[in-house]
């Protein structure tokens, strides 16, 4: 049986405590995860704490950009190790994590490195009131020791979005992985000491939330600054610890995210992009498409068109050729997707496909499988219109005027995505500056360039992360005046 151990000061530990991590594909056991705490967090943080005044501390930029370098080669040198162990933990189609998920764990690395060695701070000169001059410069200096914890849906990619400008920055880490995906977290602590990382940089503490490693590092006075990707509920009891010390946060969380089809959008792309949107990763992505609003004109086509590309996705395990689905993560949460199913028809739907379990064969018929599932016919009060699933569905609803459009997109708690579709630049234009959400897509989805700005508005999060602006997360700026 796998031994998922804590990754603290460089060595692999284990702990009296384990639980079960099973597969999503057949709910077989695979492993054990070794469960943290509180010794275990003191234990990490104290490391963590230890490594920002030794070696990792007082190494230059330079070398600092190196070593991070040497973790995304060394990454892509092990990217089957790191894909069996991301396919073993999320169940997920072969071709999305060795597309997506491997290669934006290591990217992460090198992006961020690139953007440290490269990023200017001010200066200014100024004039002393005794006729004379200062100059004044600012300083980049690390914030701490900064508390990561993470979701199960992207875990590589969504973790070493946060390691690598934390690191890159000269902080030290603590992660809390998922307790559903405690693989490629647990390996990158290989990866740290193969390239010589000092013991400390990066530590990883395994176990659940609340009364476990969650809470404890987010509770502990020795983290400086927490950066967390999960539910807006999670947040909400995270921000609460951090009100301790009144420590800095970075969230990001939940959506409901609303497609925008016009008329005029390129039929085709349309369909087949908000098919990714709603669809991929089994529906278990923050950006995903729960709402879709179609422009009357072409609503009965799209809706058409739509049933048969979810009808269309092969649903399998991770190795299956041509696999287009793979089960949601845990039975958990499989039920609670399907409560949404069971809510949606309960409240009048109508069911366009899906909205039940596929039938699998064999020992699959133990995972947490669901139908990609598609509904028409709810008013905007509905559960499943207003509450995040996170599972493999959306409702389409039909729009008349552009100004009704982006009323309904914009008429959630949420903030964080939005894809438009449309041929008419002066409709993308006027629609982008409109919606209340951190990312607007045009005529794509999930198109993402690492320098750019991350992050939700209203419940969707606090504060942006990418490029430049996870700088501003992970560092302090020291202003430095200097009267000459
Ligand atoms: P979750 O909030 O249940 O868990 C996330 C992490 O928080 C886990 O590691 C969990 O153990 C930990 N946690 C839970 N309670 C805690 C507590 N009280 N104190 C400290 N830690 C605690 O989220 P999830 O189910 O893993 O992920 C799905 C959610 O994440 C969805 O809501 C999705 O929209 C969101 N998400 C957002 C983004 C984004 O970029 N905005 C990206 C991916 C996922």
């Amino acid at each position: 049986m796998r031994q998922f151990l804590n990754f603290i000061n460089g060595a692999f530990v284990a702990t009296g405590k384990t639980f079960e991590k099973r597969a999503p594909v057949d709910n077989r056991v695979i492993g054990l995860v070794h469960e943290a705490g509180q010794a275990e967090v003191d234990a990490a943080v104290k490391a963590a704490r230890a490594a920002l005044h030794g070696d990792w501390g007082r190494m230059s930029v330079v070398k600092r950009v190196e070593l991070l370098y040497a973790v995304a080669d060394e990454i892509n040198r092990r990217f089957d190790d790191f894909l069996q162990a991301e396919l073993a933990d999320t169940g997920k189609p072969r071709s999305l994590a060795s597309h997506i998920d491997i290669p934006r764990g290591a990217a992460n690395f090198k992006v961020f490195a690139d953007i440290i060695k490269n990023v200017p701070t001010e200066s200014f000169e100024m004039a002393t009131p005794d006729g004379g001059r200062a100059v004044n410069y600012a300083l980049r200096t690390p914030v701490g020791v900064v508390g990561v914890v993470c979701p199960w849906n992207l875990p590589l990619l969504l973790m070493t979005w946060k390691v690598g400008p934390a690191l890159a920055c000269g902080n030290t880490v603590v992660v809390k992985p998922s307790e559903e995906t405690p693989g490629t977290a647990t390996l990158l602590g290989e990866v740290m000491n193969k390239v010589g990382m000092p013991a400390g940089v990066y530590n990883v503490v395994h176990g659940f939330g609340p009364n476990s490693a969650g809470e404890f590092l987010t509770r502990h006075s020795g983290v400086n600054a927490i950066t967390f990707t999960g539910e807006t509920r999670t947040g909400e009891a995270i921000m609460a610890a951090a009100a301790q010390g009144v420590r800095p946060v970075s969230f990001e969380l939940g959506g409901k995210n609303a497609g925008i089809v016009f008329a005029d959008a390129d039929f085709d792309k349309a369909v087949a992009g908000i098919t990714r949107s709603a669809f991929e990763n089994c529906g278990q992505v923050c950006l995903g498409t729960e709402r879709v609003y179609v422009q009357r004109p072409i609503f009965e086509r799209f809706v058409a068109a739509l049933k048969d590309k979810a009808e269309a996705l092969a649903i399998g395990p991770s190795e299956q050729a041509g696999v287009g689905m793979g089960p949601l993560i845990s039975a958990e949460h499989r039920d609670k997707v399907l409560g949404y199913y069971a809510k949606a028809k309960a409240e009048g739907a109508t069911i366009v496909t899906g909205g039940g379990v596929p039938g699998m064969e064999g020992a699959l018929a133990e995972g947490h499988w669901v139908q990609p599932t598609i509904w028409t016919g709810l008013p905007e009060s509905a559960t499943v219109i207003r509450e995040e699933i996170f599972g493999p569905c959306c409702h389409i609803a039909p729009f008349d005027t552009e100004a009704e459009a982006i009323a309904l997109a914009n008429a959630t708690d949420y903030g964080l995505a939005t894809t438009v579709w449309t041929e008419n630049l002066g409709t993308a234009h006027r629609v982008a500056g409109a919606i209340e959400v951190g990312i607007c897509w045009v005529n794509s989805w999930f198109l993402r360039d690492l320098r750019t700005a991350f992050g939700g508005a209203k419940a969707s999060g606090i504060g942006r992360e990418g490029g430049v602006h996870s700088l501003e997360f992970y560092t302090e700026l020291r202003n430095v005046c200097i009267k000459l």
